[in-house]
């Protein structure tokens, strides 16, 4: 079975986008940064996973925390490399790019992974900054950059057809 892994900080909306994806309650949203620690996996209409990796950032505040997520998340890379078919990282789109989240993409890019990157959190800003927010990520991340809100839904069917795209190009 191929595999599509979502990461991104603590308090970013991942399990919230994994909910919006899925249009039921999948994932546990937590108000509390960092409740996820293991690697949850969901199986989807038999055919693929999607994988839930633990939040990183400013949950993660010893070196040690810092240490454990980064040998959890290079395992993974290492042992699940031929079932990854891409992942989706998810930055706060009102933030400036995140050293962690520049992290992230490297090690995709050394695994050889696909990363599809969601802005979140638009619903935050104006309208007429969205674009220049998508312009400003992808000058930094080198790719292209999906804004996104789940709260108004705004983007969202960009990134479901943008997995969806993924997983039929590799085959899934
Ligand atoms: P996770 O820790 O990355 O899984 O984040 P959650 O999905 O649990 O969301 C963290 C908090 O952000 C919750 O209070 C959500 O309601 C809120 N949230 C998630 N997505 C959005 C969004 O697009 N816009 C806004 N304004 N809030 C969001």
């Amino acid at each position: 079975l191929g595999e599509i892994c979502f990461a991104g900080r603590s308090n970013v909306g991942k399990s919230t986008l994994l909910n919006n994806i899925f249009g039921k309650k999948l994932a546990y949203v937590s108000k509390t940064p960092g409740k996820t620690r293991a690697i949850n996996f969901y199986i989807v209409n038999g055919k693929y996973y999607f994988v839930d990796l633990p939040g990183y950032g400013f949950a993660l505040r010893s070196k040690e925390e810092r240490m454990r997520w980064k040998n959890l998340i290079e395992t993974y890379f290492r042992i699940r490399r031929d079932q990854i078919k891409s992942a989706v990282l998810i930055v706060d789109g009102r933030l400036e790019p995140q050293q962690s989240d520049k992290m992230f993409v490297e090690w995709c890019d050394y695994y050889g992974i696909n990363v599809i990157i969601v802005a979140s959190k638009v619903d935050k800003v104006s309208k007429s900054q969205i674009g220049l927010i998508k312009e400003k990520f992808e000058r930094e991340f080198g790719r292209e950059v999906l804004p996104y809100s789940g709260v108004t839904k705004f983007g969202l069917s960009e990134v479901v057809e943008k997995i969806r795209s993924c997983l039929e190009n590799a085959g899934a």
